[in-house]
């Protein structure tokens, strides 16, 4: 029996190739290290092509938490690649795009950040700009990577009040970073955006009809460190697994 004071929380995987090794898999520790101090036991999951293999996997989790990454595959919206998509990872979207609308069908809490949120938004059926820079007139700089602190708090995200989020963070101007040069366009059915950047980027959805389904595009795991209100994002969300 699951041990509810330490939920079981899937965590996605990428495909890193480094030079003479093998292809690897892995995530970055920030977000074991943010789930780990929130009192979760964090699952790394690989690619898995078997669909009635990941959905066995799926049924041992607790929540799921979309991290971050490159870019999906626009044929799962419905358009070709932009020039500046970059190149996408079939077995990944395969992977993530199934588990997400599991867990939204089956009302397991879901935390997405920024890939995660435009995984968790085309999963629903939603779409995203392909690139900020390139088709959104007037947009500001979002892509403060990689050659930038990834803390940088580049702008902040205007929340909308009487929301989970706003009620997490105890606020509704939050300063974020900003590594991401995609973000959400169509927002999905069952999904409301609840944050915008100063110059009107889509910068968090939530579910309101299921226990727990937060998207970020910021990056909390990488302030969760020194700081208190990207940490209860965790919090609260690990805590919801124990519902
Ligand atoms: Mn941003």
């Amino acid at each position: 029996m699951a041990d509810k004071r330490s939920p079981l929380i899937g965590v996605t995987c990428m495909t890193i190739q480094a030079e003479n090794y093998s292809p690897r898999l892995g995530m970055s520790r920030s977000y074991v290290n943010a789930l780990l101090k929130a009192g979760a036991a964090p699952l790394l999951i690989p690619h898995i092509a078997d669909k009635a293999v990941l959905r066995a996997l799926y049924e041992r989790l607790d929540g799921l938490l979309l991290p971050g990454g490159g870019d999906i595959d626009p044929v799962h919206y419905g358009e070709s690649r932009h020039k500046n998509c970059g190149e996408p990872s079939a077995e990944r979207d395969d992977t993530e795009l199934a588990l997400a609308r599991w867990a939204m069908e089956g009302g397991m809490p879901v935390l997405a950040i920024c890939r995660g949120i435009q995984v968790l938004n085309v999963a629903l059926g939603g779409s995203l700009f392909q690139d900020i820079q390139a088709q959104i007139p007037g947009a500001e700089r979002h892509d403060w990577y990689p050659n930038h602190p990834r803390d940088r708090r580049s702008h902040t995200v205007a929340i909308s009040p009487d929301t989970r989020l706003a009620q997490i963070a105890g606020t509704t101007v939050l300063p974020v970073n900003s590594l991401h040069h995609q973000s959400v366009k169509d927002v999905a059915p069952g999904l409301v955006a609840t944050g915008f950047s100063p110059d009107e980027i889509v910068e968090a959805v939530e579910a309101p009809d299921h226990p727990f389904a937060i998207g970020v595009q910021w990056h909390p795991e990488e302030l969760a460190s020194g700081d208190a209100r990207a940490q209860r994002l965790f919090d609260a969300f690990v805590e919801a697994n124990k519902q």
